[in-house]
């Protein structure tokens, strides 16, 4: 089931919401344009337990 989240982005620094696939397995990261300033971000998703990390940057 798909879970609601929240990056910030590397570039301007706003909140963008996402949606993670928890059944895409413990390590994810894809590529998602800021909705602010249209840079794509690198997300890596890290699930840990119950809960789960999102690290952000800037793709080069
Ligand atoms: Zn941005």
């Amino acid at each position: 089931m798909p879970i609601e989240a929240g990056f910030q982005c590397a570039g301007c620094g706003e909140w963008n919401e996402t949606v993670v696939d928890e059944t895409g397995g413990g390590r994810q990261s894809y590529v998602e344009d800021c909705q602010v300033c249209c840079k794509p971000n690198v997300l890596a998703i890290r699930w840990m337990g119950d809960g789960y990390e999102i690290h952000t940057e800037l793709e080069s």
